[in-house]
């Protein structure tokens, strides 16, 4: 083959959603992928309420009937204040803009679709841990990265040629950022989180909606999956947790029961998986590409599970991504501007997800229910009504992830911030 048209070689190291989504859209169009997974993936992966603007995602993969079969159609989030205060966010809010709708899904199965759809298209799936070298990390411009002669062997049909792009989808693990000593904005939470998959527990209504509870320390989720299955899960500041026990099983249990909405409405709770723990993963990284690679999904950033914008941002950037890397004849000149755009684009989408995710810690939007509240009883009337849904749609809009970065709602949420609150103080709604 000529070279302008031979198949760019693309490897990819992970095989979670970001790395399968990737692999699986650059080898439609015409690219040599492989992707390289460590297996090590545990059964039990967070990441299992989902927002609308993968639905569109979905459809373009051509996975939304196999997505709706696996897991439970989801209408929206509540979050709770406490016992009988609520904001609910509807996803009805994105009609127009997007499905008014999205899914919650059982990771293992879900991956595991991806990774289907990936294969099919495809891209050849290596189970073994990639092994990568760094090259010339010392010199910012030019610090890069190679599979090792071991990883390379697994590819024969490479020839022994390093590949044109390597892909970093390793989540967390951030393989390229630890081997270039990449830094890392490190976002102020200190929390752990345990969860679990329980039966015996009533779904939030309407079905399938997801509850985000503000607890005495921290906050928790409930997550209606198959089976029928209810997926609890804390989140809360290390130090905090130790007063509940020291094992995994002791702190979660013991935080579900020192809510008395969660005790009482999970009260004839049975675990049926085991306690799986998160921590430390608040953080964005300072560089996103460099010669010859690039980060995508949680390799590159993750900012808070509280609006789940994790599967998200790892599939929506890997669609991105796909978009921006030639198919044929390897990588060109203007690869390193549109990755520079990239790179811009992810990092004020995870910039704007903080910002609203801040805004509940802080109290400030249930500071701003309240006075709507009483506005609303002392001002009884079509204005204030009008007013409050009009506020009640942004935020349900952002939370979709359609308007997450709309200008004038991330104006109004601003606004409201600063000149919004009459008669209480958010510190006493914030998340501890
Ligand atoms: C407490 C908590 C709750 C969350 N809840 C939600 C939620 O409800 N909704 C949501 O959308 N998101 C949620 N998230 C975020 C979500 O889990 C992640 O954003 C998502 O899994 C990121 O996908 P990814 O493909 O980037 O990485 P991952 O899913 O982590 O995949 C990375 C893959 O790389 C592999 N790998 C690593 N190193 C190597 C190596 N050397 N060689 C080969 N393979 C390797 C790993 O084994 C793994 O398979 C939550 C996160 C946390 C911490």
């Amino acid at each position: 083959m000529s070279r302008p048209q031979r198949p760019t070689r693309v490897a990819v190291i992970g095989a979670g959603p970001a790395g399968t989504t990737v692999a699986c859209l650059l080898a439609r169009k015409g690219a040599s992928v492989v992707v390289l997974d460590d297996g090590k993936r545990p059964t039990m992966i967070v990441g299992e309420s989902l927002v609308p603007q993968l639905v569109p995602v979905f459809r373009r993969l051509g996975i939304e009937d196999e997505v709706e079969k696996l897991g439970v159609y989801k209408p929206g989030v509540t979050v709770t204040f406490d016992d009988d205060r609520e904001i609910n966010l509807m996803f009805t809010a994105a009609r127009g803009v997007l499905p008014t709708y999205a899914y919650n899904v059982p990771r293992k199965e879900f991956d595991a679709l991806i990774t289907r759809t990936a294969v099919a298209a495809g891209v050849r799936l290596i189970e073994a841990t990639a092994k990568l070298e760094a090259v010339d990390a010392n010199d910012s411009e030019r610090a890069s990265v190679k599979l090792s002669d071991e990883s390379l062997a697994l590819i024969p049909e490479w020839n022994g040629e390093q590949p044109d792009l390597l892909i970093d989808a390793s989540g967390r693990r951030r393989l390229f950022a630890k081997l270039l000593n990449l830094k890392a904005d490190i976002g102020p939470r200190k929390d752990v989180s345990h969860f679990a998959h329980y039966e015996n527990c009533p779904w939030p209504e309407p079905a399938g909606q997801v509850m985000t509870m503000r607890l005495q320390y921290g906050w928790g989720w409930r997550i209606p999956l198959p089976g029928p299955r209810l997926s609890i899960g804390v989140v809360l500041n290390k130090e905090d947790a130790k007063r509940f026990g020291n094992t995994a099983e002791e702190q979660l249990e013991g935080v579900i029961n020192s809510d008395a909405r969660l005790a009482r409405e999970c009260g004839q709770r049975r675990r049926v998986t085991e306690v799986t723990t998160y921590a430390n993963y608040q953080l964005i990284s300072e560089r996103a590409h460099g010669p010859g690679w690039v980060t995508v999904g949680d390799s590159f950033g993750f900012v808070d599970p509280m609006l789940s914008p994790g599967l998200c941002m790892a599939m929506v950037s890997a669609e991105k991504l796909a978009a921006l890397i030639p198919a044929r004849g390897g990588l060109d000149s203007g690869l390193g501007r549109r990755l520079d755009k990239y790179a811009e684009w992810f990092r004020v989408n995870l910039g704007a997800w903080q910002n609203l995710v801040n805004r509940f810690y802080d109290g400030t939007v249930f500071a701003l229910q309240r006075t709507g509240a009483q506005t609303q009883e002392k001002y009884p009337g079509i204005i204030s009504k009008v007013v409050s849904r009009h506020i009640e749609k942004n935020l349900s809009g952002m939370a979709t992830g359609a308007w997450i970065n709309r200008p004038y709602s991330r104006w109004l949420l601003a606004f409201l911030v600063r000149f919004g609150i009459k008669g209480f103080d958010p510190k006493d709604f914030a998340i501890r």
